[in-house]
């Protein structure tokens, strides 16, 4: 199967990778974030995904789109719902648009993994857009492996970022100091880092 692995972030693809790789699935991962700002956080974070990917010999494609002045002008009127209102939707909407035009058979995402991601709102879009673009999604509940990964990723001294993405998140982390809640699947054991 040919997969086209949406990547936010190196620390977030650590498991992702990991599992598919166990169902011998060997992703292609897709760069596309312009929710990361300001413009030295975006580059730390994708060059830490370049060269993770090249360390465990998979193949990335960037789109270099640094898009602060789209994303604040789409989500300015209406911060409370910018993650499901445009974040989510600009960059999966973009994945499968790059999959259909570039013969992938499927899409997934590493959104699926963090337990500070709307995991249900992701995994319903892109079953919309799956149906929209005649491109399958495979899900996986990534979530389970969230120690994991971050462990493995540490670990593997990966560039740990501190908020989401956006400026808007990095105000709400240091400014603000809104605690984001996890978004469990039962079973799930949290933990304090
Ligand atoms: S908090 Fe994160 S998911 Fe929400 S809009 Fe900002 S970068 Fe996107």
């Amino acid at each position: 199967m040919k997969l086209l692995l949406h990547a936010c972030c190196a620390p977030c693809s650590v498991y992702c990778i990991k599992q598919l790789r166990k169902e011998n699935i060997e992703p292609v991962l897709y760069w596309y974030n312009p929710n990361i700002h300001p413009f030295k956080e975006y580059e730390k974070r994708r060059d830490t995904l370049l060269e993770y990917a090249s360390s465990i010999g998979v193949e990335a494609i960037i789109d270099d789109t640094y898009g602060l002045d789209e994303f604040c002008k789409n989500t300015a009127n209406n911060l409370e719902n910018r993650c499901t209102s445009y974040c989510y939707p600009v960059r999966l909407r973009k994945t499968f648009e790059y999959a259909k035009e570039n013969g992938f058979d499927a899409v997934s995402t590493t959104l699926l993994y963090s337990i500070y991601q709307n995991h249900d709102f992701i995994k319903s879009y892109c079953e919309k857009l799956s149906e929209e673009y005649g491109v399958d999604f495979l899900y996986r509940d990534f979530r389970f492996g969230f120690w994991e990964g971050h462990d493995e990723a540490i670990k593997a001294g990966l560039y740990m970022q501190k908020y989401c993405g956006c400026v808007f998140s990095e105000e709400d982390r240091y400014v603000k100091k809104i605690k984001t809640k996890p978004f469990l699947p039962e079973g799930f054991e949290f933990r304090k880092k």
